[in-house]
């Protein structure tokens, strides 16, 4: 069943522009249909009552668990091309409660204001339909654009792991920083990799070095394999 995000006043469904469109004129939604909706992280089955105008009512609440206990923080480097997209999409679907975007030394792409203000809209899109087609109770926060040597702690987790290339080798580390099942943020560099003074910074304020393995993985890859093993071991 189709599923959106939404808000309520009283038992009466408030959808955004664009999903009202999506109902009427893409699903062609009929008076006494059913959808599902999401509002303040609970789920819930709602009737069409009307559809000109639209008036949506809540019909009773769903038990869902669709969501990993521990937040799950991922930092991801401003990527080149469309690789932002890509790992935005996955990482919703993996689960992760924020997205934060950085620049370093080494990112090639640089926005103005303008850009940032455009290219948020559009990734704050893609984590929301991601939400909906994974069925998730929550849409990711996405955070943008901090420099990598001001890290406000408050951005912080538990467990805050940067993923470096030069340790690349056995993954213990990361399994068993993982497997202490407190709230974690997993960073992920840009194509060039991290700078020493960016790691040594890093390490002043309370990350840890891990190793994604043995091969170097492409920073897309690197994301989606690093939130892969997190939800695979938070939600055992
Ligand atoms: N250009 C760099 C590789 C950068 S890979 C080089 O040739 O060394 C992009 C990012 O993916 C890295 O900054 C790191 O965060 C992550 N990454 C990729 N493979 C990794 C591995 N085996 N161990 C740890 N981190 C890895």
């Amino acid at each position: 069943m189709q599923r959106y995000f939404a808000s309520k006043i009283n038992d009466h469904v408030i959808l955004g522009d664009d999903d009202v469109h999506h109902l009427l004129h893409v699903m062609r939604i009929k008076k006494g249909e059913e959808i599902e909706v999401v509002i303040d992280n609970t789920l819930y089955n709602a009737l069409i009552k009307e559809t000109n105008p639209l008036d949506i009512k809540i019909n009773y609440q769903i038990p869902s668990d669709s969501e990993i206990k521990e937040e799950v923080t991922l930092f991801f480097a401003l990527a080149k091309g469309d690789k932002i997209d890509f790992v935005i999409q996955k990482a919703t679907e993996l689960g992760v409660s924020r997205i934060i975007l950085f620049k370093s030394s080494r990112c090639v792409v640089k926005y103005d204001d303008r850009d940032l203000e455009k290219k948020l809209t559009r990734f704050k899109k893609i984590a929301k339909e991601a939400s909906e087609q994974c069925h998730r109770l929550k849409i990711p926060e996405i955070i943008g654009v901090v420099d990598i040597n001001k890290i406000d702690p408050s951005l912080l987790s538990d467990i805050n792991l940067v993923a470096y290339e030069k340790v690349a080798g056995s993954t213990n580390n990361f399994i068993s920083s993982v497997k202490q099942g407190k709230s974690i943020s997993m960073m992920i560099g840009p194509e060039g990799g991290f700078s020493n003074e960016e790691i040594m910074s890093l390490v002043a304020h309370n990350f840890s070095c891990v190793s994604l393995g043995k091969r170097i993985l492409r920073t897309e890859t690197a994301a989606v394999y690093a939130l892969s093993v997190i939800a695979s071991i938070l939600e055992n």
